[in-house]
Protein backbone atom coordinates (compact mmCIF):
# COMPACT_ATOMS: atom_id res chain seq x y z
CA UNK A 1 0.00 0.00 0.00
CA UNK A 2 1.44 3.53 -0.85
CA UNK A 3 0.68 6.35 0.32
CA UNK A 4 0.86 9.99 -1.98
CA UNK A 5 3.78 11.99 -0.98
CA UNK A 6 2.50 15.16 -2.70
CA UNK A 7 -0.23 15.69 0.10
CA UNK A 8 0.75 18.67 1.57
CA UNK A 9 -0.68 19.30 5.01
CA UNK A 10 -2.60 22.73 5.39
CA UNK A 11 -1.03 25.66 7.65
CA UNK A 12 -1.30 24.40 11.24
CA UNK A 13 -4.10 27.01 13.05
CA UNK A 14 -3.51 28.37 16.64
CA UNK A 15 -6.31 27.06 19.34
CA UNK A 16 -7.38 29.79 21.22
CA UNK A 17 -7.12 30.12 24.84
CA UNK A 18 -8.50 32.19 27.21
CA UNK A 19 -5.80 34.82 26.58
CA UNK A 20 -5.47 34.17 23.22
CA UNK A 21 -9.19 33.92 22.09
CA UNK A 22 -9.44 38.08 21.91
CA UNK A 23 -6.56 38.74 19.71
CA UNK A 24 -7.56 35.95 17.47
CA UNK A 25 -11.59 37.08 17.60
CA UNK A 26 -10.58 40.18 16.68
CA UNK A 27 -8.17 38.64 13.67
CA UNK A 28 -10.93 37.20 12.26
CA UNK A 29 -12.89 40.57 12.04
CA UNK A 30 -9.77 41.94 10.85
CA UNK A 31 -9.46 44.00 13.91
CA UNK A 32 -6.06 44.28 16.35
CA UNK A 33 -7.40 43.23 19.42
CA UNK A 34 -5.38 42.87 22.85
CA UNK A 35 -6.18 42.71 26.73
CA UNK A 36 -6.11 45.71 29.24
CA UNK A 37 -5.41 45.20 32.57
CA UNK A 38 -8.20 46.47 35.05
CA UNK A 39 -6.31 47.91 37.24
CA UNK A 40 -3.22 49.52 36.18
CA UNK A 41 -4.29 49.81 32.15
CA UNK A 42 -1.55 47.90 30.77
CA UNK A 43 -1.46 46.30 27.58
CA UNK A 44 -1.05 42.57 27.65
CA UNK A 45 0.35 40.39 25.02
CA UNK A 46 -1.69 38.05 23.70
CA UNK A 47 -0.06 35.05 25.37
CA UNK A 48 0.48 36.76 28.74
CA UNK A 49 -1.60 35.40 31.59
CA UNK A 50 -1.28 37.96 33.87
CA UNK A 51 -0.50 41.53 33.69
CA UNK A 52 3.04 42.26 33.34
CA UNK A 53 2.55 45.40 35.40
CA UNK A 54 0.68 44.48 38.52
CA UNK A 55 0.33 40.88 37.76
CA UNK A 56 -3.67 41.49 38.07
CA UNK A 57 -5.77 38.69 35.79
CA UNK A 58 -8.63 40.90 35.23
CA UNK A 59 -8.85 42.34 31.58
CA UNK A 60 -10.84 44.39 29.20
CA UNK A 61 -10.13 44.27 25.19
CA UNK A 62 -9.29 46.90 23.49
CA UNK A 63 -9.04 47.34 19.81
CA UNK A 64 -5.69 48.73 18.55
CA UNK A 65 -4.86 51.48 15.84
CA UNK A 66 -2.67 48.68 13.96
CA UNK A 67 0.28 51.40 14.07
CA UNK A 68 3.46 50.04 15.10
CA UNK A 69 7.45 50.13 14.30
CA UNK A 70 9.50 47.61 12.57
CA UNK A 71 12.02 46.10 15.73
CA UNK A 72 13.14 42.99 13.48
CA UNK A 73 12.82 41.10 10.24
CA UNK A 74 13.94 37.82 9.12
CA UNK A 75 13.56 36.24 5.73
CA UNK A 76 13.31 32.57 5.17
CA UNK A 77 14.60 30.96 1.66
CA UNK A 78 13.03 27.81 2.89
CA UNK A 79 9.38 26.32 2.48
CA UNK A 80 8.49 27.29 5.87
CA UNK A 81 4.36 27.36 5.38
CA UNK A 82 2.83 24.81 3.76
CA UNK A 83 1.32 25.53 -0.25
CA UNK A 84 3.46 28.54 0.07
CA UNK A 85 6.53 29.44 -1.96
CA UNK A 86 9.71 31.26 -0.09
CA UNK A 87 11.18 33.68 0.69
CA UNK A 88 8.56 34.50 4.03
CA UNK A 89 9.46 37.66 5.51
CA UNK A 90 8.37 37.79 8.91
CA UNK A 91 8.32 40.79 10.35
CA UNK A 92 8.80 41.80 14.69
CA UNK A 93 6.80 45.11 15.37
CA UNK A 94 6.36 47.22 18.15
CA UNK A 95 2.93 48.16 18.61
CA UNK A 96 2.41 51.76 18.80
CA UNK A 97 0.06 52.31 22.09
CA UNK A 98 2.56 50.07 24.11
CA UNK A 99 5.83 49.23 22.40
CA UNK A 100 6.88 46.38 24.80
CA UNK A 101 4.59 44.77 23.21
CA UNK A 102 5.97 42.84 20.12
CA UNK A 103 3.91 40.78 17.35
CA UNK A 104 4.98 38.99 15.20
CA UNK A 105 3.52 39.27 11.34
CA UNK A 106 4.40 38.45 7.85
CA UNK A 107 5.33 41.06 5.02
CA UNK A 108 3.90 39.66 1.88
CA UNK A 109 3.68 43.09 0.01
CA UNK A 110 7.64 44.04 0.69
CA UNK A 111 6.88 47.70 2.97
CA UNK A 112 10.03 46.75 4.73
CA UNK A 113 12.29 45.41 2.05
CA UNK A 114 15.78 47.65 2.77
CA UNK A 115 13.55 48.97 6.07
CA UNK A 116 15.46 49.98 9.37
CA UNK A 117 14.25 49.51 12.85
CA UNK A 118 12.16 52.20 13.91
CA UNK A 119 10.14 52.57 10.50
CA UNK A 120 6.56 52.97 10.92
CA UNK A 121 4.18 49.93 9.96
CA UNK A 122 0.82 49.41 9.48
CA UNK A 123 -0.80 46.05 10.52
CA UNK A 124 -3.93 44.19 9.80
CA UNK A 125 -4.76 40.55 8.86
CA UNK A 126 -4.50 38.74 5.87
CA UNK A 127 -6.76 36.49 4.05
CA UNK A 128 -9.00 33.75 5.92
CA UNK A 129 -7.49 30.23 6.23
CA UNK A 130 -9.66 28.30 8.07
CA UNK A 131 -11.48 30.51 9.96
CA UNK A 132 -7.53 31.95 11.05
CA UNK A 133 -6.77 35.53 10.03
CA UNK A 134 -3.19 35.93 10.41
CA UNK A 135 -0.82 39.24 10.85
CA UNK A 136 0.21 41.14 8.14
CA UNK A 137 2.06 44.29 7.21
CA UNK A 138 -0.46 46.28 4.97
CA UNK A 139 1.03 47.90 1.96
CA UNK A 140 2.30 51.78 2.60
CA UNK A 141 -0.33 54.30 1.68
CA UNK A 142 1.49 57.08 1.44
CA UNK A 143 3.18 59.66 4.42
CA UNK A 144 1.45 59.03 8.12
ZN1 LIG B 1 -2.00 45.57 35.61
Amino acid sequence: MSQSTSHIPPRPLPVATAETRPFWDGAAEGALRLRRCTHCGRLAAPLAPRCAGCLGDRFTVDTLSGRATLKGRTVLHLNALPGRDGPLVIVECAIEEDPRIVLIALDDSGVTNGALPGQPLQLGFGPDEGGTRFAVVLPAEGPR
